[in-house]
């Protein structure tokens, strides 16, 4: 029998022979579930399956081979020659430094000296983003490790091109950031898409942002889906069009008023249309509601065109601010 712990609830799996081996001590043998569960009475304050140790740690400085992107065929050549006469007087080195040569020379004998290591990318970005920015910064990250005070909450897409931190020069702890596809806030339901719900009650009523911006961006996929999507309705995906049927008035009021438009142009004109119904739908949280008329919160629409570098930002209909383009 195997055990295991998660929050304080303790797992048992019943293998087949430990089954065997407690049925043979009984004299009658008893149906059991294979796996139970109980709370255990002193609770761990960590569950044993989550590991307290780093995924990956930043490697000791054993060997530095001197690489850098773009080098010549050749170069990687000369490269390997000179890791594998370090290997040859491999006598010289500790096991551990002998072991990382043979790794990197192994690594740059493949063909493919530019395949994508998708583990190697996140190590290298992470220790880059710590020896840049979490280790220059102490002020900053001793503040943040004692709390979070943002005062945006930003929903943008999902999309890969419009990270809100990066285009925006925000800093750890400047915004609470929710994404979705589309930038889609769904309006108030506690029964569908609570998750949405959660991550805005949390913000205002718990963090206190003072602003809320939703993001629209060029190119955007889940928009192209949501104006593409056939006059019956009929949808062809799992969840996609559904989600993106949150924007169907900006789509109906695009259509009524540029239906003459060729589909691009809609695209776009639809890629800011529902940026305001998102707006439109925060305004049916409770809460969002209550900080707007106390004017402890802003709410705010934007949109990034990564084709043209260029950012707009404005206010609600009623303009709480004027707007901006940059
Ligand atoms: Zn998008």
């Amino acid at each position: 029998m195997s055990t295991a712990s998660i929050n304080g609830w303790s797992f048992a799996s019943v293998s087949a022979n430990a089954s065997a081996h407690q049925n043979s001590l009984k004299t009658s043998s008893t149906l059991r579930p294979s796996v139970f569960a109980k709370l255990e009475s002193s609770s761990p304050s960590l569950p044993r399956l989550i590991r307290d140790e780093p995924v990956f740690a930043a490697p000791a400085p054993v060997f530095t081979p001197n690489l850098r992107e773009g080098m010549s065929k050749e170069e990687y050549e000369k490269a390997i020659v000179g890791l594998q006469k370090l290997l040859s007087e491999k006598g010289g080195y500790g096991p551990v430094a002998a072991a990382k040569i043979e790794q990197i020379t192994a690594e740059l004998q493949t063909t493919d000296t530019k395949a994508f290591d998708a583990v190697e990318k996140l190590k290298t970005g992470f220790i880059r983003f710590k020896r840049e920015k979490y280790e220059t910064n102490p002020a900053l990250f001793g503040q943040l490790a004692k709390g979070q005070s943002p005062k945006y909450m930003i929903v943008a897409c999902a999309d890969s091109r419009v990270n809100p931190s990066l285009i925006l020069s925000l800093q750890p702890g400047d915004a609470f950031i929710v994404r979705s596809v589309a930038n889609l806030v769904p309006p108030y339901d506690q029964l569908k898409h609570s998750e949405f719900g959660a991550a805005i009650e949390f913000a205002v009523l718990h963090l206190k942002v003072e602003n809320i911006v939703v993001i629209g961006h060029s190119a955007c996929g889940g928009i192209k889906g949501l104006m593409s999507i056939p006059e019956d309705g009929t949808t062809s995906t799992d969840f996609i069009e559904d989600w993106v049927k949150i924007g169907l008035p900006a789509r109906a009021k695009v259509k009524t008023e540029h239906g003459s438009k060729p589909l691009p142009e809609q695209i776009v004109l639809a890629e800011k249309e529902t940026v305001n119904v998102s707006l439109g739908n925060l305004l049916t949280y409770p809460f969002v509601r209550d900080g707007l008329v106390k004017r402890t919160l802003a709410v705010k629409g934007g949109y990034y065109d990564f084709i043209q570098g260029s950012f707009e930002l404005w206010g609600l209909e009623f303009n709480f601010s004027p707007s901006v383009s940059v």
